[in-house]
C-alpha cells in the first residue's frame, strides 16, 4: 500500500481542509493509502514523541504532500530531507506553489516585519526570543525554489476534485495537468468588449438580477469591479467548472496563479483592461492586487525607499 506523509510549513491549514473536502471520494482512497505523518491527522512528531529527540526526523513514504510556503530555515531543512524521503513529491496549494498570501511579506524586509507584528503595539519594550523558535528567511520561497516537486496543484485552497484526480493519476501511473486555459475561458457572464464605467473603488456590489442565471450578469470588469480572471488559470471550479467566486457573485482574486510557467500576470492585467476602456494606473498598489498570490519566485520584491 503507497505510504503518504504530509508537511505543512508557512499555511493557514485550508489545504488541509481541502482533502478532507474532497468528501466520499477521500473514502474510497483512504483505504488505498497508508498516512505515516501528518499533523492534521495524527499526533507524530519531528523531535520524538515527546519532543526529546536531538535530530529532526522526517518520514519516508511513497507520496509526499508539502503545503505551505518556505519560511524559515526548519521548513527549508524539511523539504530537503523530504526530497530526499519521498518517492513523488507534490507541492498543495498556493502558499507552496508561488509562496501564496505569506509572500505579500515579501515586500518588507524580514527586520521591519518582525518589528511591526511584534514591537509597536507593546506597552514595554522587549526582546525577540533569542533561541528555542525556527529562524526566519530571509523571505518565503516557494516549494520549487528549494526542491523539485513532481507535482504541483494550484489553488487557495485548490480544489477537492483537483487534489483526487491527481491521487487518483499518481496511483495508476498517470500524468496529471491543467489546461493553459484562464479563469474568463469557463466563465459564464456576459461580456461586449467594453466597459460601463471606470474602475470603482474594491468591495462594490456587482449589478445583478438575484436568481436570474450568472449569464444574464456583466462581466465584473465591464461592470468597473476589477476581476483578476484574464490572467489568472482555471480550474478552480473544479469538475462544476465554473469559477468559484463567479458563481458566487465575487470578481477572481487570482488564487490559481498565472495561466502558464513564466507569464506576468500584471501585465496581462493591464492588456486586459486597457482593450476594454479602463485604465489600470487607477489602481493603488498594483504590483501586490495583481501579484497576490504569487509572492514568491522575486514577483514581490522589497521596495526601494521613495
Ligand atoms: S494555499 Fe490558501 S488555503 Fe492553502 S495554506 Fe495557503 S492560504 Fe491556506
Ligand atoms: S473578467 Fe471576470 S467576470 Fe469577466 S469574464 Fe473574466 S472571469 Fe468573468
Ligand atoms: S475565481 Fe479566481 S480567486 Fe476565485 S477561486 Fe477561482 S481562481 Fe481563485
Amino acid at each position: 500500500m503507497p505510504t503518504v506523509s504530509i508537511e505543512n510549513f508557512a499555511v493557514c491549514t485550508g489545504c488541509e481542509v481541502a482533502v478532507l473536502d474532497i468528501g466520499e471520494a477521500l473514502l474510497g482512497l483512504l483505504p488505498k493509502l497508508d498516512f505515516v505523518h501528518a499533523q492534521v491527522l495524527m499526533d507524530n512528531k519531528w523531535w520524538g514523541p515527546r519532543g526529546d529527540k536531538d535530530k529532526l526526523e522526517v518520514a519516508s513514504a511513497d507520496v509526499g504532500i508539502i503545503t505551505g510556503g518556505v519560511r524559515t530555515e526548519e521548513d527549508k531543512h524539511i523539504a530537503l530531507d523530504m526530497r530526499k524521503n519521498v518517492k513523488t513529491l507534490i507541492s498543495l496549494g498556493m502558499c507552496a506553489v508561488h509562496g501564496g498570501i505569506p509572500a505579500l511579506g515579501n515586500m518588507t524586509t524580514r527586520e521591519s516585519m518582525i518589528g511591526t507584528v511584534y514591537s509597536t503595539h507593546t506597552t514595554e519594550k522587549g526582546q525577540n526570543p533569542p533561541s528555542g523558535i525556527p529562524a526566519l528567511l530571509d523571505r518565503v520561497y516557494a516549494v520549487d525554489e528549494i526542491v523539485k516537486p513532481d507535482l504541483q496543484i494550484p489553488g487557495c485552497p485548490p480544489n477537492p476534485d483537483h487534489i483526487a484526480d491527481a491521487v487518483v493519476a499518481l496511483l495508476s501511473g498517470k500524468p496529471w495537468s491543467l489546461p493553459e486555459k484562464s479563469v474568463c475561458d469557463d466563465c459564464p457572464t456576459k461580456r461586449e468588449k467594453k466597459a460601463l464605467v471606470a474602475i470603482k473603488r474594491p468591495l462594490q456590489n456587482p449589478d445583478f438580477k438575484p436568481g436570474a442565471p450568472l449569464a444574464e450578469m456583466r462581466c465584473f470588469n465591464e461592470q468597473g469591479i476589477l476581476c483578476n480572471g484574464p490572467a489568472t488559470k482555471t480550474g478552480c471550479g473544479g469538475h462544476e467548472k465554473t469559477p468559484r467566486c463567479v458563481a458566487a457573485f465575487m470578481p477572481c482574486r487570482g488564487c490559481m496563479g498565472p495561466i502558464r510557467a513564466g507569464a506576468k500576470p500584471m501585465v496581462d492585467m493591464m492588456g486586459a483592461l486597457s482593450s476594454i476602456g479602463l485604465d489600470a494606473k487607477q489602481i493603488e498598489d498594483r504590483m501586490a492586487h495583481f501579484n497576490r498570490y504569487i509572492g514568491s519566485h522575486q514577483n514581490l520584491r522589497v521596495l526601494p525607499k521613495k
